[in-house]
């Protein structure tokens, strides 16, 4: 085959092609001219220069990822920091009303009033107990993110 044709072959062999004819043909020439070979070994560095460059690509994706679920915790924290917030004002406010109503209110016999009061310290107990529940099965989950 002629120089010039096998030239214009050189970067269809590093982009993988070409039939084996035509490679051996193009390895053929390149073994006896000079120039072609020259060529040849640029090409076959800049090719690893690209797959070098290619293996650096997934690294960055792996950092978008890493936000994006940053963001997406960030985002629930604050999402659950503002529920809680206002489920306690509205627990605290609300319960305190209550208790006051129902402690001024004389209508309401003793024993009652005692049983009210049991049922809402009962209550505020658990939220407590659910809630340290929830921050200690979340710092497990964190615990094991670490050990992977
Ligand atoms: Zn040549």
């Amino acid at each position: 085959m002629e120089h010039n044709e096998i030239k214009k072959l050189i970067s269809s062999y590093h982009e993988g092609v070409l039939n084996s004819s035509q490679k051996r043909q193009v390895e053929e020439h390149i073994a006896a001219c000079n120039e072609c070979r020259n060529e040849f070994e640029e090409m076959r560095k800049f090719e690893e220069v690209m797959d070098k460059m290619e293996l650096k690509q997934p690294p960055q994706e792996m950092w978008q990822v890493y936000w994006s679920s940053v963001y997406n915790r960030l985002e629930r924290r604050i999402g659950w920091i503002f529920l809680s917030i206002g489920a306690i004002i509205l627990l605290f406010f609300g319960g305190y009303k209550m208790v006051e109503g129902i402690i001024q209110d004389p209508t309401i016999p003793l024993l009652l009033k005692f049983g009210i009061l049991a049922v809402l310290a009962g209550l505020v107990v658990l939220l407590v107990s659910i809630g340290r529940e929830r921050i200690f099965v979340r710092k497990r989950e964190r615990y094991k993110e670490v050990m992977k």
